[in-house]
C-alpha cells in the first residue's frame, strides 16, 4: 500500500506532507527544484489525504490487487461538491466515480 508522486506535476506546495497524519512524505529541495517525496513507503496505511489534497493531482495511490490489479493506481480531483475519482492501470482508465464531497461527510 503506498503512492507514487510525480515530480513533474509537482509545484512544491507542501500540502501533502503537512497532511499525511504519519509524517511519511518529506520535501526536498529549494525554490522551483522543491518536490514532495516519499519517504516510508511500507509505513503507507492508505488514507487518501495526500491524494486528495495536491491540487495539481501529482499524487496516485497503488490500488490493491483485489481492486484494481497490480499497477492500478487511483488519483483523485477535488472540488467544493464533489470528488472525482480516476482509476488507472498501465496509463489505461478503468473507472471514474464521483462522490458527493456532503453525502460523504454525513456518516
Ligand atoms: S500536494 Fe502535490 S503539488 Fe503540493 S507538494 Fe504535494 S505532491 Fe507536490
Ligand atoms: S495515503 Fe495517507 S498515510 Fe499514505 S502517504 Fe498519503 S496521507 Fe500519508
Amino acid at each position: 500500500m503506498s503512492i507514487r508522486i510525480d515530480r513533474d506535476k509537482c509545484d512544491g506546495c507542501g500540502l501533502c506532507a503537512k497532511i499525511c497524519p504519519g509524517n511519511l512524505i518529506r520535501m526536498e529541495g529549494e525554490g522551483k527544484n522543491r518536490k514532495a517525496v516519499m519517504a516510508y513507503p511500507d509505513e503507507c496505511w492508505g488514507c487518501m489525504s495526500c491524494v486528495k489534497v495536491c491540487p495539481h493531482q501529482a499524487i496516485e495511490y497503488y490500488l490493491g490487487e483485489d481492486i484494481g490489479g497490480k499497477g492500478g493506481t487511483l488519483q483523485a480531483k477535488v472540488n467544493r461538491k464533489a470528488i472525482e475519482w480516476t482509476a488507472c492501470q498501465k496509463g489505461c482508465l478503468l473507472e471514474k466515480i464521483i462522490t458527493s464531497r456532503e453525502a460523504s461527510n454525513k456518516y
